[in-house]
């Protein structure tokens, strides 16, 4: 399952990256901040791993809502919390154009850049897109780039067909009880 794949918008290749890798710890969290440009030292890049964790375990959730589950209220409490105490605003630029920005402390400084991602991918109608796939035994987060927006699986030759797969198995099985 590829970590990106054609069809993602530019502006939102760093969120389909984060949703998709598993940090192994603080330091591969640490590498994975400066690779893309959102810390701005290896301290404020630490402190920021345990609300990563956080913030990656709440959308993920919100990615299983758009492929089908019921909307997580939890999840998107935790997420209106982060909104809150990471003070994300709108601001106006002198050009009269208005964007989201941080007026909290720096140290949450990735944190809050990944949180307006989401949120322009929501003002920009595409944040249904970001999905985790349906097979159990992948849950990959992948960018759902289709003109229907109806993809179910991360993808239809690996997790598509195994889903098939299975439910033809349990189809024998339950056709193979009745007498
Ligand atoms: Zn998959």
């Amino acid at each position: 399952m590829p970590e990106h794949r054609p069809g993602t918008p530019p502006a939102f290749v760093t969120l389909e990256s984060f949703l998709w890798w598993d940090f192994r710890d603080s330091g591969d969290w640490e590498q994975w901040a400066k690779k893309w440009g959102l810390a701005s030292s290896d301290r404020a890049a630490r402190r920021a791993y345990e609300k990563a964790l956080v913030l990656q375990g709440a959308l993920r959730q919100l990615e299983l809502a758009n492929n089908g589950a019921l909307p997580d209220a939890k999840a998107i409490r935790t997420v209106n919390e982060l909104i809150d105490e990471l003070e994300i605003r709108p601001k106006v630029s002198t050009s009269g154009g208005v964007a989201l920005a941080s007026c909290g402390r720096s140290v949450a400084g990735p944190i809050a850049a990944l949180l307006i991602m989401v949120l322009d991918a929501m003002t920009a109608g595409v944040w249904h897109r970001f999905k985790l796939c349906r097979d159990p035994s992948c849950s990959a987060s992948f960018y759902d780039a289709s003109k229907s927006a109806t993809k179910i699986w991360c993808s239809m030759g690996v997790c598509g067909s195994r889903s098939k797969m299975r439910r033809l198995r349990q189809r024998r099985k339950s056709a193979a009880v009745v007498p």
